[in-house]
């Protein structure tokens, strides 16, 4: 069986668990760990885990509200963590005791029972990763920080179970906010971050009878409402507002099972 939850999703920090349980054998995947170290194990904790049971940690790119306490937790716990070598470099090339395993954009991964396949995505960062990740039966897709798709993404998308997928912004409360030009424009650009419009058009276009699951994550607290996602992916998924999931900063989301 495969499940997912957030620990907690914003531009504060974020962190997806993802576990996969066949014959007695729990395999656990960490992706990103966007917060300090004691509110990572405080996290842990209130879903009945702590960092010894994290089998690997996946770092999607550099910004610290993904990158976090990796380093601290992989040698603190002896965790090993993978990721880019651009995101390594771009986060200082720093010593990990031999627990960086370089990741890429096509080459599969195994943590115990989950199969991750990362995928390249559009963000200003210096090699980000999203990932698709399986247990050879049922498959989530994991993507936020992204400016915008492209068909390299959404192939990576198809026929999935599950999705974890940014809505970010609202563009009319963004280009209405106090954010200086050069934020907006960063935001909302390209490379930036995926607006509810944006978003929505992407749960739509992988949209199958199969896929179980969508969670909204990486709102922003300024120029966003849950809400206001809700009913957009509602109108894109052809379902009811009070079905649609959206993780937060400060829960994240209960477990989804695929
Ligand atoms: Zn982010
Ligand atoms: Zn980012």
């Amino acid at each position: 069986m495969l499940r997912f939850r957030s620990l907690g999703s914003g531009s504060t920090g974020n962190a997806t668990l993802v576990e996969a349980t066949s014959g007695g054998r729990t395999s656990r995947l960490l992706i990103d760990c966007g917060f300090g170290l004691r509110q990572l194990d405080a996290r842990l904790a209130r879903v009945g885990l702590a960092a010894c049971d994290i089998d690997a940690v996946f770092i999607t790119h550099e910004h610290g509200d993904h990158i976090g306490c990796a380093r601290a937790l992989s040698r603190r716990d002896r965790i090993p963590v993978w990721m880019s070598e651009g995101t390594w470099l771009a986060a200082g090339g720093r010593d990990f005791e031999g627990r960086l395993n370089l990741a890429r954009d096509g080459a599969s991964i195994e943590i115990g029972d989950i199969v991750v396949q990362p995928f390249t995505v559009p963000h200003d960062a210096r090699e980000p990763l999203q990932l698709r990740c399986s247990d050879g039966v049922r498959s989530l897709g994991v993507l936020t920080d992204l400016g915008h798709a492209t068909p390299h993404v959404l192939a990576r998308l198809m026929g999935l179970d599950a999705l974890l997928l940014e809505f970010n912004h609202d563009s009319d409360m963004l280009a209405g906010s106090t954010y200086p030009p050069f934020l907006k424009l960063r935001v909302g650009g390209n490379y930036g971050h995926l607006s509810n419009a944006a978003a929505a058009a992407i749960a739509q276009a992988v949209h199958h009878d199969g896929l179980r699951h969508v969670l909204a994550a990486h709102l922003s607290e300024q120029n966003n409402r849950p809400d206001i996602v809700r009913r957009a992916m509602a109108e894109a998924l052809g379902a009811s507002e009070h079905e649609m999931l959206t993780a937060n900063a400060a829960e994240g989301s209960p477990w989804l099972d695929l």
